[in-house]
């Protein structure tokens, strides 16, 4: 059987790597809605199964969630290949069945950017860095009840000890924190060498003057941190999300903040993207939380580098190579299988 070599990209390239890097190896394209007509756009399930159509590959926007149905839907669907860490847009487990391949590009400027931003919104935090500066404006000085924190002898809970999290326990190193760790499926040796103890969930919130979250979005996780957990905190503690919004539960954060049960918030992710301009998230003292556009961890490089990762899987893809970049390994053998035999 040949193998088509085409692809279709669901969304606008504002910037052309991917498109140049297949082309120029002879692939066919099909491309979905220019820049302009996407702002608000999101496609209906049959335009997506249409507009994949006979594609080898769907390279998704962050906007298009490839379901069960999409995926069955498209017979010659060999993979679906994110730019970004996150793929949860993307059934995993129905693709694994089908064997398909799903492919995310966790880039060194993608998840150290990311460590980098939280260590920002950590020392942000901690040293009431967005109050202070309001507070001048307005024409306020130094008060001794806007001192911030000394961050040494303090302790940082990371939750999910991942790339980023470990980078973040990296560059903690030397700070003079303590830092405990929760993850499931992360050993205590592994993290031994960052200094990062290993403990429960709910060690974890007790103890912490600063909680950061660093799970990738699963059933598991979705919702994991709600007002049960915000309770289990020092009522002196911050959060930080640089991870996904669903993570926490948004209603009951803003709760937490409001009837001062925590200290104060970071987010750069939401439960619904972009921030409706309705979210009580946006009436939340300002002075108690830091909202950013989901693009701290962003840089120059960032973006470049994760559709660089992303063409190079699609092309060992479409010369029957599995690349690294899978997350879905166990899919490996049915996709040979359906595909290459
Ligand atoms: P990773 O896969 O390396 O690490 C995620 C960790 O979460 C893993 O160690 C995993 O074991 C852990 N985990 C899974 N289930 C868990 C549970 N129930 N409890 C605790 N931990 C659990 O991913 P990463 O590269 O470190 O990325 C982390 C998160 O950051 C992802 O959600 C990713 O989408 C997000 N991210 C955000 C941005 C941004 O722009 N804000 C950029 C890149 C990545």
């Amino acid at each position: 059987m040949a193998i088509k070599r085409k692809v279709c990209l669901t969304g606008p390239m504002r910037i052309t790597i991917v498109e140049d890097t297949l082309r120029n190896a002879g692939c066919e394209l099909v491309m979905g809605k220019p820049q302009d007509d996407f702002r608000t756009f999101r496609y209906e399930r049959k335009e997506l199964i249409n507009l994949i159509g006979d594609c080898s590959i769907v390279y998704p926007s962050g906007r298009d969630m490839i379901g069960a149905d999409i995926l069955d839907s498209c017979p010659d669907l060999q993979a679906v290949v994110k730019s970004s860490i996150g793929i949860e847009t993307v059934d995993v487990e129905a693709a694994t069945d089908l064997g398909i391949l799903c492919c995310n590009s966790p880039t060194p400027e993608n998840y150290l950017g990311v460590a980098e931003a939280t260590m920002g919104l950590m020392v942000a935090l901690f040293k009431r860095l967005k109050f202070n500066e309001t507070f001048i404006r307005n024409g306020g000085w130094k008060e001794l009840q806007n001192r911030g924190t000394l961050m040494l002898g303090r302790t940082i809970g990371v939750i999910g000890v991942g790339r980023i999290g470990q980078n973040v326990a990296r560059r903690l190193g030397s700070w003079g924190v303590k830092v405990l760790g929760y993850d499931p499926y992360v050993k205590q040796e592994t993290v031994t060498d960052l200094g990062i103890k290993m403990v429960s969930l709910e060690e974890l919130l007790r103890q912490s003057d600063l909680v950061t979250l660093h799970v990738v979005l699963t059933r598991e996780t979705r919702g994991m941190l709600g007002m049960r957990e915000f309770k289990m905190m020092k009522p002196t503690a911050f959060i930080v999300n640089t991870s996904r919004g669903p993570a926490l539960k948004e209603a009951e954060l803003v709760q937490a903040l409001n009837g001062k049960i925590i200290a104060g918030a970071a987010l750069d992710v939401f439960e619904e993207e972009p921030l409706p301009m309705e979210s009580p998230l946006r009436h939340v003292d300002p002075m108690r939380l830091i909202l950013t556009p989901h693009n701290i961890g962003a840089n120059p490089g960032s973006a470049e580098a994760g559709q660089k990762m992303a063409a190079q899987s699609m092309l060992a893809i479409l010369d029957g190579k599995a690349p690294d970049t899978v997350v879905n390994p166990q899919a490996i053998e049915r996709w040979k299988e359906r595909f290459w035999a």
